[in-house]
């Protein structure tokens, strides 16, 4: 036995028992390794103030290791850095671009929101004001400590700490990641943080790759209890829907993310355009976040899977760009699309129809019975995606009710995480997955619960953490 605090230990303080605010403090030779460090989102007050009151001193933190650049996973590196986080942030290139676009996207609507919750309390005759828990200074002075490390390619990120990024095939950039911690008195142990784990046969990535062997796992669990459809067959029912809605001379509208579901979307309809399976109609991506981000698609074909470079570049094509497809980043470009005559296929942000371009086709379209909206994600309780789905007949969209008179259809298994089949395969995959210990994180308790019941059938002795307990490795 060490003395004690020698050896190196986790503590994990967000994506406990929930899906989002990423972030795991591993504690190793004296210095501190911050693992993601996420937004919380739910409710506003309370991820304010889990958002705002970090659990550690952001001055303490040696290096963040940032496993990719979803907003649950990196969003609230401003507040860190702001707060005295000076180290560096390590990632691969790919994170570090989208991230920053995803960061400024994030400082601009903490301000809107700022703005609306300030008005609203002006209404009210409250004297309540709130600050955007960042500014677009903030996500500039984050981007200036981003260091960026190819895959496989083993980097120190403390005393005696190495960390390797493996692909996780989730969304561009994306890695699991194994770190090594040298113990002073001779002998390491080992560590690693699985990130979120994607799919195989997902357009555009490389399946996700065998997680680094190691003491602990410390495992997402989004979906530790459900099976996914095959990806492949989506790309058939797209196919049909767009062929259905130009028969009938209407639109096809499609919620959608814009880092990822949109450039899997794309990737599918370039498919389907080559294979002659598409009608002659415009297609268009109404969205600046979406545009950049597919142009940070563009610049990392090193994070491209065979097919991709097979089916697309060895023949020259840009896999995200054909004849009949037009990204529209001006309102002018996007508001023409109002008036457009015909059927089109248009594919807008928010996802889940919260905000965004997304409510202006909503509303000039939904009472169109030639229209189909195309659900291609998750919808939240609550969200107009969600209503939408659940039939409702009418909408309210800016203040005005909207009827419903389109075709609603819900495409299933375009999601971007493993289920429980492919997280069970991360274990299953280990050189001995018996008595292999893990940590549960980043999904709701149902679902890491019935993960954990599976893996303890392979022997594995996975559970679910407590916020903030110490774990050695
Ligand atoms: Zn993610
Ligand atoms: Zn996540």
């Amino acid at each position: 036995m060490g003395r004690p605090g020698q050896r190196p230990r986790l503590r994990c303080y967000g994506a406990v028992r929930t899906v989002t605010g990423s972030r795991h403090l591993l504690e190793a030779n004296g210095d501190r390794v911050l693992l993601d460090c996420g937004l919380f989102q739910g409710r506003r007050a309370e991820s304010r103030r889990k958002n705002r009151e970090l659990p550690f001193d952001p001055r303490t933190i040696t290096t963040v290791v940032l496993s990719h650049a979803h907003i649950d996973h990196c969003g609230n590196l401003p507040q860190l850095v702001a707060q005295g986080f000076r180290g560096e942030i390590v990632c691969t290139a790919a994170t570090a671009d989208l991230a920053g676009i995803l960061l400024e996207d994030s400082a601009f609507i903490q301000q809107k929101d700022a703005e609306y919750y300030n008005r609203r309390a002006l209404e009210r005759g409250s004297d309540d004001r709130i600050e955007p828990l960042y500014r677009i200074e903030d996500v500039w002075a984050t981007i200036d400590r981003f260091r960026t490390v190819p895959y496989h390619y083993e980097t120190e990120v403390a005393r005696g700490v190495r960390a390797v990024f493996r692909d996780a095939g989730h969304i561009l950039g994306s890695a699991s990641v194994g770190l090594t911690v040298e113990l002073p008195g001779g002998g390491a142990r080992r560590l690693t943080f699985s990130g979120d784990i994607g799919r195989k046969l997902m357009p555009i990535l490389r399946d996700p790759e065998p997680l680094v062997p190691a003491d602990l796992i410390l495992c997402e669990s989004t979906y530790g209890d459900r099976l996914h459809p095959p990806a492949g067959e989506q790309k058939q029912v797209l196919a049909r829907v767009i062929g259905e809605a130009a028969a009938r001379g209407g639109k096809v509208i499609v919620p959608a993310f814009s880092v990822g579901r949109t450039q899997n979307l794309v990737y599918f309809l370039h498919e389907l355009f080559l294979e002659g399976r598409l009608p002659r109609l415009p297609i268009f991506v109404d969205s600046p976040l979406s545009s950049r981000a597919t142009l940070v698609y563009r610049a990392h074909p090193e994070c491209y899977d065979e097919p991709t470079k097979d089916t697309f570049l060895s023949a020259g094509h840009d896999p995200l760009g054909f004849r009949d497809l037009t990204y529209i980043t001006s309102v002018e470009r996007s508001m023409e699309l109002n008036t457009l005559e015909g059927p089109a296929v248009i594919i807008a942000a928010s996802g889940m129809c919260e905000a965004g371009r997304i409510l202006h086709h909503l509303k000039h379209h939904v009472g169109d019975p030639r229209t189909t909206v195309l659900i291609v994600g998750f919808q939240a309780e609550h969200t107009l995606g969600r209503k939408l789905l659940e039939g409702a007949e009418r909408i309210k969209v800016y203040g005005e009710e909207v009827p419903v008179r389109c075709r609603v259809v819900a495409m299933q298994g375009l999601s971007a995480h493993a289920d429980r089949d492919g997280l069970l395969q991360l274990f299953r995959q280990l050189p001995e997955p018996r008595g292999q210990r893990a940590l549960l994180v980043h999904g709701e308790p149902p679902q890491s619960e019935a993960l954990a019941e599976h893996l303890g059938a392979l022997g594995v002795e996975a559970r679910l953490p407590v916020e903030g307990e110490p774990y050695e490795l």
